[in-house]
């Protein structure tokens, strides 16, 4: 897929902003603080409904206005449509070809999208949370209705939760105790056999790329680490079954805690790299290049799954690639992938290839 186009009315710092004539190739550049990665994050969020680097959605309003819009125009195999986002205080609005969309879940992965941005690294160096997260969103931007088990999953566990804290260290009502038990596992084990999934296939890609950038050297595994059951059941009455289980050894444990203290939000991804966990004793080159491999084997997964390629978005990254990594990157993709890349200046692009791209001067907003 391509996107032809964009425009932004009152999104971070743009109050109005229309770009035309995307090639497959694009480059945004300018000084710091201009709106490069603003630029970028609204394409994500026009794919997603959510930016890559906050939840708060009203940031995404400029400073004193009361909603932002966001557009673009996408051209697909099999035709092009337009996608409209409002964001305001009350919520997300979503058009496609002009008609509202009822649910966001049935907007969401119109256009595909593929960020690698600095803080990408924390996917590898961060909090567990910082993963799931990661999880959450790239198996929803190809599998919607993950989503939706993810909303009802959220909302069992708060109830759950706050049952648990309300009955001060008592048993709980057991009837109660035993439908919220049984909504969370139904959930619950859906979540964790789209995620393992997932895992087990962005993990082929993901071992293969990484092979490639280090030259064969270095192994890259991927492992689900969950808080029921083991790592590689997949088989959702199984999984229930034992998230179930689960449920009762950790009871007494849980009326003193006041908490759920098993099932999809306490569960983890690791990384390792010949063995050896990345997240502990991978070098700093290691930790990126894990980030980076996860990123392009996402476009991959994404192809595979939906048959089309989604838009790269490489924010600030580029520039920290020797010349012969940016060259292959570039080259890897160029054909098949639109690109969006930021860059303070041209001079810290030594890609070639890239005399076709498509050069934006982005300035205070403009
Ligand atoms: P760098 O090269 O440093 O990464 P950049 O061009 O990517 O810079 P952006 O992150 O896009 O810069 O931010 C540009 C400006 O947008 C910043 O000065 C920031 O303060 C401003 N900004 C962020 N959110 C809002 C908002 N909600 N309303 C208005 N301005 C905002
Ligand atoms: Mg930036």
């Amino acid at each position: 897929m391509q996107v032809r186009d964009m425009a932004l009315r009152n999104y971070r710092n743009y109050d109005e902003l229309k770009l035309e004539n995307f090639g497959s190739v694009n480059l945004m550049i300018g000084r710091n603080a201009q709106g490069k990665t603003n630029m970028l994050e609204s394409l994500f969020v026009l794919a997603l409904t959510k930016s890559h680097r906050t939840s708060k959605d009203r940031e995404l309003i400029a400073f004193g206005q009361d909603a932002a819009y966001a557009s673009c125009h996408v051209e697909k195999k099999y035709g092009n449509v337009h996608l409209e986002l409002s964001l305001s205080p009350k919520g997300k609005k979503a058009k496609i070809n002009g008609l509202e969309q009822r649910k966001l879940s049935d907007f969401i992965g119109t256009l595909n999208a593929v960020m690698f941005a600095p803080e990408d690294l924390e996917i590898v160096k961060g909090t567990p949370g910082i993963r799931r997260r990661f999880l959450d969103m790239e198996i929803g931007q190809v599998q919607p209705s993950y989503l939706f088990h993810l909303q009802q999953y959220q909302k069992v566990l708060l109830q759950r939760n706050n049952m648990l804290k309300q009955s001060y260290g008592k048993t709980p009502d057991p009837v109660m105790m035993e439908i919220w038990n049984e909504q969370l596992a139904e959930h619950g084990a859906n979540i964790v056999r789209r995620r393992k999934r997932f895992i087990r296939k962005l993990q082929v890609w993901a071992e293969d790329i990484h092979k490639g950038i280090t030259g064969g050297k270095e192994q890259l595994v991927l492992r689900y680490v969950p808080s029921f059951g083991e790592a590689e059941e997949e088989d959702e009455a199984v999984l229930l079954e034992q998230f179930m289980i689960k449920l009762s050894q950790v009871r007494e444990q849980e009326i003193r805690r006041g908490t759920t203290l098993a099932g999809p939000h306490r569960d983890d991804l690791s990384f390792f790299i010949n063995e050896k966990e990345v997240h502990n004793f991978g070098s700093q080159g290691q930790q990126r290049t894990t980030a980076l491999s996860l990123k392009l084997a996402e476009i991959e997964l994404i192809h595979e799954e939906i048959g089309e390629y989604p838009i790269l978005l490489l924010d600030d990254v580029l520039s920290e690639l020797d010349p012969y990594r940016q060259t292959q990157l570039i080259e890897t993709f160029q054909s098949r992938v639109q690109t969006f890349i930021t860059a303070t200046g041209i001079e810290t692009i030594h890609a070639e290839k890239l005399q076709g791209a498509h050069i934006y001067q982005v300035s205070e907003g403009h």
